[in-house]
């Protein structure tokens, strides 16, 4: 007797390519023209119901209502801030939740990602790092940030930044097919300027990129400037120290030609926000196409880290001015609210057990 197989997964149709698009038009017996007009209809418009694609065959709505999904994760949880700031708590179809966060500029609207469920890497100053890993994103979860973002944004959002829950490069396949996606000129067409993706040092990954020429920005989450220190902070340190990763921007600045890199480094009080840590981020700075964020650590309930005060932030800031590096402190956003990242996460989780 044969074992009772499961039923496939329907495909999701956020987060093809467009060559699965043209397969999928294939196999629903329809011309591979339709490719297009579903990657406009998806990724353009952001239309996400199959019977509002004008331009497609009823053949083949009748074959992506039987084989293929559209829905986009439900939005489970929302807070507001004064600043604008907008975070959205996303249920996946498996129920696990992560958070995307709508940031208001000038005339234009950024959108943190997150590319994973949790995180492997234990940041010590990251309350995301406290549960772990519970699973990979995949591109068509991603995209569907992506698309809630957008539907909530009339329009605004330009710029992409995955620094949300996880670790981009630990989950490289799926991110790559996402900024793939999102950069296609034909499909969302942000421009590869407009979306930078977040490493917190992941060495193989970086060295990926560059070799792909992945078509979006990098930023290198320092923290540090002793492997003492960023070892403590941020434990993959250990793996992939400061000098192998320094040389490793380098090649990948390099390689890349026009490229700048944004280093971030949240300060920590009486952590590595001295003036030794300045001078020592200047050294390992020298020479490097770089822009880098200050960001004062954002505490949240049970952190073990405190923010410095600002004249100590701007004191570190005028040491990489005076040694003609682009520095500039972040305050971060959405204060009055869940700020922290993976916050909204948890308070949520806390008031559903208080409930029960
Ligand atoms: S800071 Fe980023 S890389 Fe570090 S644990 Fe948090 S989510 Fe992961």
């Amino acid at each position: 007797m044969s074992a009772k197989q499961s039923p496939e997964p329907p495909l999701s149709l956020i987060g093809m390519s467009h060559a699965e698009m043209v397969d999928l038009c294939l196999r629903a017996g329809v011309k591979a023209v339709h490719a297009d007009h579903l990657r406009a209809a998806i990724y353009r418009h952001g239309i996400t119901d199959i019977d509002r694609i004008g331009d497609i065959p009823q053949r083949l709505k009748t074959y992506i209502r039987s084989h293929a999904d559209m829905t986009l994760p439900a939005c489970s949880a929302s807070q507001g801030s004064r600043d604008g700031t907008r975070k959205l708590l996303l249920a996946m179809s498996d129920g696990k939740e992560v958070e995307t966060v709508l940031i208001p500029g000038k005339g234009r609207i950024t959108q943190c990602i997150s590319t994973q469920v949790g995180c492997a890497v234990g940041c010590t100053f990251c309350l995301t790092a406290t549960a772990g890993l519970t699973r990979n994103l995949t591109a068509s979860e991603m995209l569907a940030e992506v698309m809630a973002g957008r539907q909530q944004t009339d329009g605004q959002l330009r710029n992409l930044v995955l620094m949300g829950m996880g670790e981009p490069l630990h989950n490289y396949e799926q991110v790559a097919r996402f900024v793939r996606i999102v950069t296609d000129p034909r499909g969302m067409a942000f421009s590869p300027r407009r979306v930078t993706l977040s490493t917190s040092g992941m060495i193989p990954g970086i060295r990926r990129m560059t070799e792909e020429n992945l078509p979006c920005n990098l930023a290198l989450s320092l923290n540090a400037t002793t492997d003492e220190v960023r070892s403590k902070i941020i434990p993959l340190n250990r793996k992939y120290p400061i000098g192998e990763l320094m040389q490793c921007i380098r090649d990948y600045i390099g390689r890349r030609g026009d490229k700048r890199v944004l280093i971030e480094y949240v300060m920590l009080a009486g952590v590595n926000d001295s003036i030794a840590d300045a001078r020592r981020l200047v050294t390992l700075l020298d020479g490097l196409k770089c822009t880098v964020n200050l960001l004062p650590f954002n505490p949240y309930p049970g952190s073990a880290f405190r923010r410095p005060d600002d004249a100590t932030v701007e004191q570190f800031r005028d040491i990489l001015i005076r040694a003609s590096l682009v520095a500039v402190i972040r305050q971060s956003r959405g204060r009055d609210i869940s700020a922290a990242c993976g916050q909204l996460k948890t308070d949520v989780r806390q008031k559903r057990a208080a409930s029960l």
